[in-house]
């Protein structure tokens, strides 16, 4: 049985990712774009953002460099359990450096709320975030970025829980090249 038939509905296809990703891109390298400012740090959460990240730095006209933290937050579900621990560090120094947190969704908050702090106690200059969807629906915490940070969104997102470009269930459905909805049998 194929991927694409375990999906209900298509909310975003690849070209339409594509030419949002383009767009959030020449937004950043004009904000970013600076000659006094060291280069700025893509931070990106692993592994949802895998994908995005990827295809985001290849569009950005700037020098930038690139990290991964990891945060464990949710289990094999689809509810947050709302305490988020990072498991894996930031391995370069952000120091005086602006950093952009590139994550897959932000849903409740709880996840970029944890790391902006996080960003901060390890000297970041300014945090911004970029986030392919938002589901500004489902807050429970507002993000405060740091400095002059800014927030980026690809789409925002109805609520429902998707999969695709990064985003999984249960560990599945990252490779999907769209985002999508599960058929409901593929939850169980
Ligand atoms: P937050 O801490 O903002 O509630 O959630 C952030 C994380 O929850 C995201 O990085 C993502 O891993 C997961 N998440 C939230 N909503 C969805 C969704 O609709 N689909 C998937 N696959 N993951 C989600």
């Amino acid at each position: 049985m194929s991927l694409d038939s375990h999906i209900e509905s298509v909310l975003w296809t690849h070209d339409q990712i594509s030419d949002r990703v383009a767009q959030l891109a020449a937004q950043i390298s004009t904000d970013f774009d600076s000659d006094s400012a060291p280069p700025p740090v893509v931070v990106g959460v692993a592994t949802g953002a895998f994908l995005f990240l990827a295809d985001l730095v290849r569009k950005i006209q700037l020098p930038v460099s690139v990290d991964f933290v990891r945060v464990e937050s949710y289990g094999s579900g689809t509810e947050s359990n709302g305490a988020p621990v990072i498991s894996v560090n930031l391995k370069l120094d952000v120091k005086d450096k602006h950093v952009i947190l590139v994550e897959d969704i932000v849903d409740t908050g709880i996840t970029v709320s944890c790391l902006i702090p996080y960003l901060e106690s390890k000297g970041a200059s300014s945090v911004s975030v970029c986030t392919f969807l938002d589901k500004p629906s489902r807050r429970k915490v507002q993000v405060e970025l740091l400095g002059k940070g800014k927030f980026y969104r690809g789409f925002q997102c109805p609520d429902y829980f998707v999969v695709g470009y990064g985003m999984d269930f249960a560990e599945l459905y990252r490779n999907l090249p769209y985002i999508g909805v599960l058929k409901p049998e593929y939850y169980k």
